[in-house]
C-alpha cells in the first residue's frame, strides 16, 4: 500500500479502538464554590477505649471509620488524609481486611480509581496534607508526592525520623514541593475558606481543617485531635499522646473555636458523624 492507503487504513482502525467515553480520562469541571467530598477509606475494629483515657462503657461502637476527603475550591484543590490501605494492596475492586489478632483493618475499596472517576487523578491536587502522620491517615500518600505538601516542622521531622517501614507509606515527599506551615492559622487559598490550625499533641505538627463551607456552614475537620465523641468529657488524654499537655491544650483551642464559631464538629474517626455525612460522589457545600 502507498502511504495514503496506509494512513486512511490507520484512521479506521484508530476510530474502531477508541476508548468508549465511559472509559476516557473524565476532567471535573470548574467549581465556582467550595465543596467537600467524603471517601470511606477503611474501618478499624478492636480499639480499646480505656486507651483513649476512656472507661470500658463510655463509648458503645468502639469501630473507627477512616474517611478522605477532597476539598474542591475554585482555585484548586486539597486532599486532606489519604486513607488507611494503600491502593497497591487491593486485588481489583475487592474489599481488603487485615487482622494482627487484636486489631482489624479494612477497606472497601482503593481510593484512586474514586478520585479518577470524579475527574480528579492526583496530577489535579493541588495541595496535600494530613491531619498527621499516622499510618491510618497516609496509606496512599505517595500518589500526591507531586502535589504541593503542607505540614508544620515539626510533624516533618518526626516522619523522617520514623522506622523505615512507616516511611514507606510517605518516603516520596521527602523530594515534594513543601510549604512549612506557622503556628498561627494558615489559609490555604487565600479567602479564609480553608484554613488549617495548627493543634500539637497527638503527634508533634498535628493539624485540623476549618473549612466555611456555602451551605453548611463552618465545619471542623478534627483528625485525631479527638478519637471518640466522649473524649470531649474525658479529663484525661489519650495514652500514647506524642504530648499529652499539648493535646489538652490543642483541644480547650478547639473548643473555645466551635463556641466561637459554630462550626461542626467531625471527629474523623466517628461512625455516627460519618453515617450522617453524604459520600462521594455525592458532595457537601
Ligand atoms: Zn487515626
Amino acid at each position: 500500500m502507498r502511504c495514503l492507503e496506509i494512513c486512511a487504513a490507520l484512521a479506521l482502525i484508530v476510530s474502531a479502538v477508541a476508548l468508549p467515553s465511559s472509559l476516557a480520562q473524565k476532567i471535573a469541571p470548574p467549581f465556582t464554590s467550595l465543596r467537600v467530598y467524603l471517601f470511606d477509606c477503611g474501618l478499624i475494629k478492636g480499639e480499646d477505649p480505656v486507651a483513649y483515657g476512656l472507661n470500658k462503657g463510655d463509648v458503645k461502637n468502639t469501630d473507627m471509620v477512616v474517611p478522605c476527603y477532597l476539598i474542591v475550591h475554585p482555585k484548586g484543590t486539597l486532599m486532606w488524609d489519604v486513607g488507611l490501605i494503600p491502593d497497591s494492596a487491593f486485588k481489583g475492586d475487592k474489599p481488603v481486611s487485615q487482622s494482627d489478632g487484636s486489631e482489624t483493618t479494612s477497606s472497601p475499596k482503593p481510593l484512586l480509581p474514586q478520585l479518577a472517576a470524579l475527574g480528579y487523578p492526583p496530577a489535579k491536587i493541588t495541595y496535600v496534607a494530613f491531619s498527621h502522620y499516622h499510618f491510618d491517615h497516609t496509606a496512599n500518600a505517595n500518589a500526591f508526592a507531586g502535589s504541593t505538601w503542607l505540614v508544620h516542622a515539626a510533624e516533618r521531622d518526626a516522619m523522617f525520623a520514623a522506622s523505615p517501614e512507616h516511611q514507606a507509606a510517605y518516603s516520596r515527599l521527602r523530594a515534594s514541593k513543601t510549604v512549612i506551615l506557622p503556628d498561627t492559622d494558615y489559609d490555604v487559598f487565600g479567602d479564609g475558606t480553608v484554613i488549617i490550625k495548627s493543634t500539637p499533641g497527638h503527634t508533634p505538627g498535628h493539624q485540623v481543617l476549618a473549612l466555611k463551607l456555602p451551605r453548611t456552614g463552618p465545619v471542623l475537620i478534627a483528625g485525631d485531635l479527638w478519637h471518640y465523641a466522649a473524649e470531649r468529657k474525658a479529663s484525661k488524654p489519650p495514652e500514647s499522646e506524642a504530648n499529652k499537655e499539648q493535646t489538652m491544650a490543642s483541644r480547650a483551642a478547639m473548643e473555645a473555636y466551635l463556641k466561637q464559631s459554630g462550626a461542626q464538629l467531625w471527629i474523623e474517626h466517628d461512625p455516627q458523624t460519618f453515617s450522617r455525612l453524604k459520600k462521594a460522589p455525592d458532595y457537601i457545600d
